[in-house]
């Protein structure tokens, strides 16, 4: 089956990530495969990372994108983050495969939408996580299940910024 998690409120990566919890508590193999994140400090990839089962594989640069100018490397990672899932969808290794933040790689054009298309009509037995705002009309018509969280309060509209161990 394939998962979308989308929509401007927060939770999408929590959720994915709570799914891995689930599975590797079930003694399932697991891929975490990030777009956009180059950063083993965050919480969530130091507790992981110390368990079996589990592969995480990061794409990305450690400096923001900007979505309207991408440097040339944000394109040679997202690049190399699809080849990653294309290549663990197809080794039918893993139970669960969660593709974070390649809604948003597509929508910034990263990476043509036509390789999430081709990553979601591969024939496999594993459960298939994609995360990111922005999924596309025809991404979320090719998913079996598709959760929109919506924003309707965060407190960053208060300048609360990103804190650790709630935010990564
Ligand atoms: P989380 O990782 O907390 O589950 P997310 O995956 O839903 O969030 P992203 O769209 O990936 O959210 O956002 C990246 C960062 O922005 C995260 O630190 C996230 O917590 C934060 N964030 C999420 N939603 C909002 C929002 N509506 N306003 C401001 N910041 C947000
Ligand atoms: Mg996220």
């Amino acid at each position: 089956m394939i998962h979308i998690y989308t929509g401007n409120g927060k939770g999408k990566t929590t959720a994915a990530l709570g799914l891995i919890i689930r599975a590797l508590g079930n003694q399932k193999r697991v891929c975490l495969i990030q777009f956009m994140k180059k950063n083993f400090a965050y919480g969530e990839i130091k507790f992981l990372s110390q368990q079996r089962n589990i592969d995480i594989f990061q794409f990305g640069t450690d400096k923001l994108i900007d979505p309207e100018n991408p440097a040339k490397i944000d394109f040679e990672e997202a690049e190399k983050a699809y080849q990653k899932a294309e290549q663990v969808i197809k080794s039918n290794k893993y139970d669960l495969v969660v593709i974070d933040e390649i809604n948003v790689a597509i929508a910034w054009k990263l990476l043509p939408k036509e390789k999430q298309f081709y990553l979601m009509e591969l024939k496999s037995d594993a459960e298939i996580v994609m995360t990111g705002r922005y999924a596309s009309k025809e991404a979320i018509e090719k998913a079996d299940l598709v959760t929109e969280m919506r924003e309707i309060k965060h407190y960053f509209q208060k300048g609360v910024q990103a804190r650790k161990g709630i935010e990564f």
